[in-house]
């Protein structure tokens, strides 16, 4: 149990994970083209811990030994040259690229993943109301507990479903808590959700690579028109610049709080209830989950 929840807890928060679910945006199409991306630098494909479990069964990624292949193209995205954003070393914060765009990721599910997410059924909403909690920036990426419980709250009220993922982390009232065995699962169950709440980070990567309407609590740290998507609600509690500091910083524990639970719920309510009049219409939902997969020999769990 211990091991499964630290590697949630791993999969579940570190920024690495949006990074790599970005990069397969960045490679999409790929192989229709008759090429693999490879990330790297020209001569060396470099993938980082987390790559190997986002790009799985991805048919527009090449990994580490393909270097050499003729259907390479390169695209310098890895660590250390993330391209959103650069290190200020003398006011330790991030500097960011106002030119960088993401393109919604994919995630190719193997079909017993996909199989496994069933178990937690469809149109709830996932909610994450934490970041991780050991590093510098986190306070200023927090938006309060008690307000994510107020959140919990209505909704429960109007009737809907509130799931979480646990991982040692404290439960808000009213929401059933789901242990997966890996981040791929998480993003497989994110993918039966009708709506994901929480902070910038790996689950609204997701959320956008599996097609799911997300409001993302953006506040002060990291600019929406960087690493956010149009099909979200990006809150940023009304902030006009976005500081990237890495150490606890009151203009972003000021622009977190400004957003209220209400603005969260509004935005909420505007996403459940497009897709309940969709569905009742019998029309397509404008945000139909996007869930594709692939098979191979090895087993996947
Ligand atoms: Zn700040």
């Amino acid at each position: 149990m211990l091991v499964r929840c630290d590697i949630l807890l791993e999969g579940l928060v570190e920024m690495g994970l949006g990074d790599n679910l970005m990069a397969t945006g960045f490679a999409k199409g790929a192989k229709d083209r008759g090429k693999r991306i490879a990330f790297g630098n020209g001569s060396s494909i470099i993938w980082d811990h987390h790559s190997e479990q986002i790009f799985r069964g991805n048919p527009n990624i090449a990994p580490p030994g393909s270097e050499g292949a003729e259907d390479l193209e390169w695209v310098p995205f890895y660590k250390t040259s993330r391209l959103y954003n650069h290190h200020d070393h003398v006011k330790d914060r991030w500097i960011w690229n106002y030119q960088f765009k993401p393109i919604p990721g994919e995630v190719y599910f193997h079909p017993k993943e996909l199989q496994w997410a069933k178990n937690f059924g469809k149109g709830f909403v996932l909610i994450e109301p934490h970041v991780q909690n050991f590093k510098g920036s986190a306070p200023n990426k927090t938006w309060p507990f008690s307000r994510y419980q107020n959140v919990v709250t209505m909704l429960k009220q109007k009737g809907y479903k509130v799931r979480q993922f646990s991982y040692g982390m404290p439960i808000l009232a009213g929401a059933a808590e789901i242990h997966t065995p890996s981040f791929r699962h998480a993003l497989a169950v994110l993918s039966n959700a009708a709506l994901y709440i929480g902070p910038e980070g790996g689950l609204h990567h997701g959320s956008a690579a599996v097609g799911i309407p997300a409001v993302v609590l953006f506040g002060g740290f990291i600019p929406p028109q960087v690493t956010g998507y149009d099909s979200h609600a990006n809150l940023t509690g009304g902030a006009t610049s976005f500081c990237g500091s890495l150490t606890a910083c009151q203009h972003c524990i000021d622009a977190m709080l400004s957003i209220k639970s209400k603005h969260v719920n509004d935005a909420a309510k505007g996403f459940l209830e497009c897709s309940t009049s969709l569905a009742g219409s019998g029309e397509t939902s404008g945000h139909r989950p996007i869930v594709k997969s692939y098979s191979q020999a090895s087993d996947v769990t």
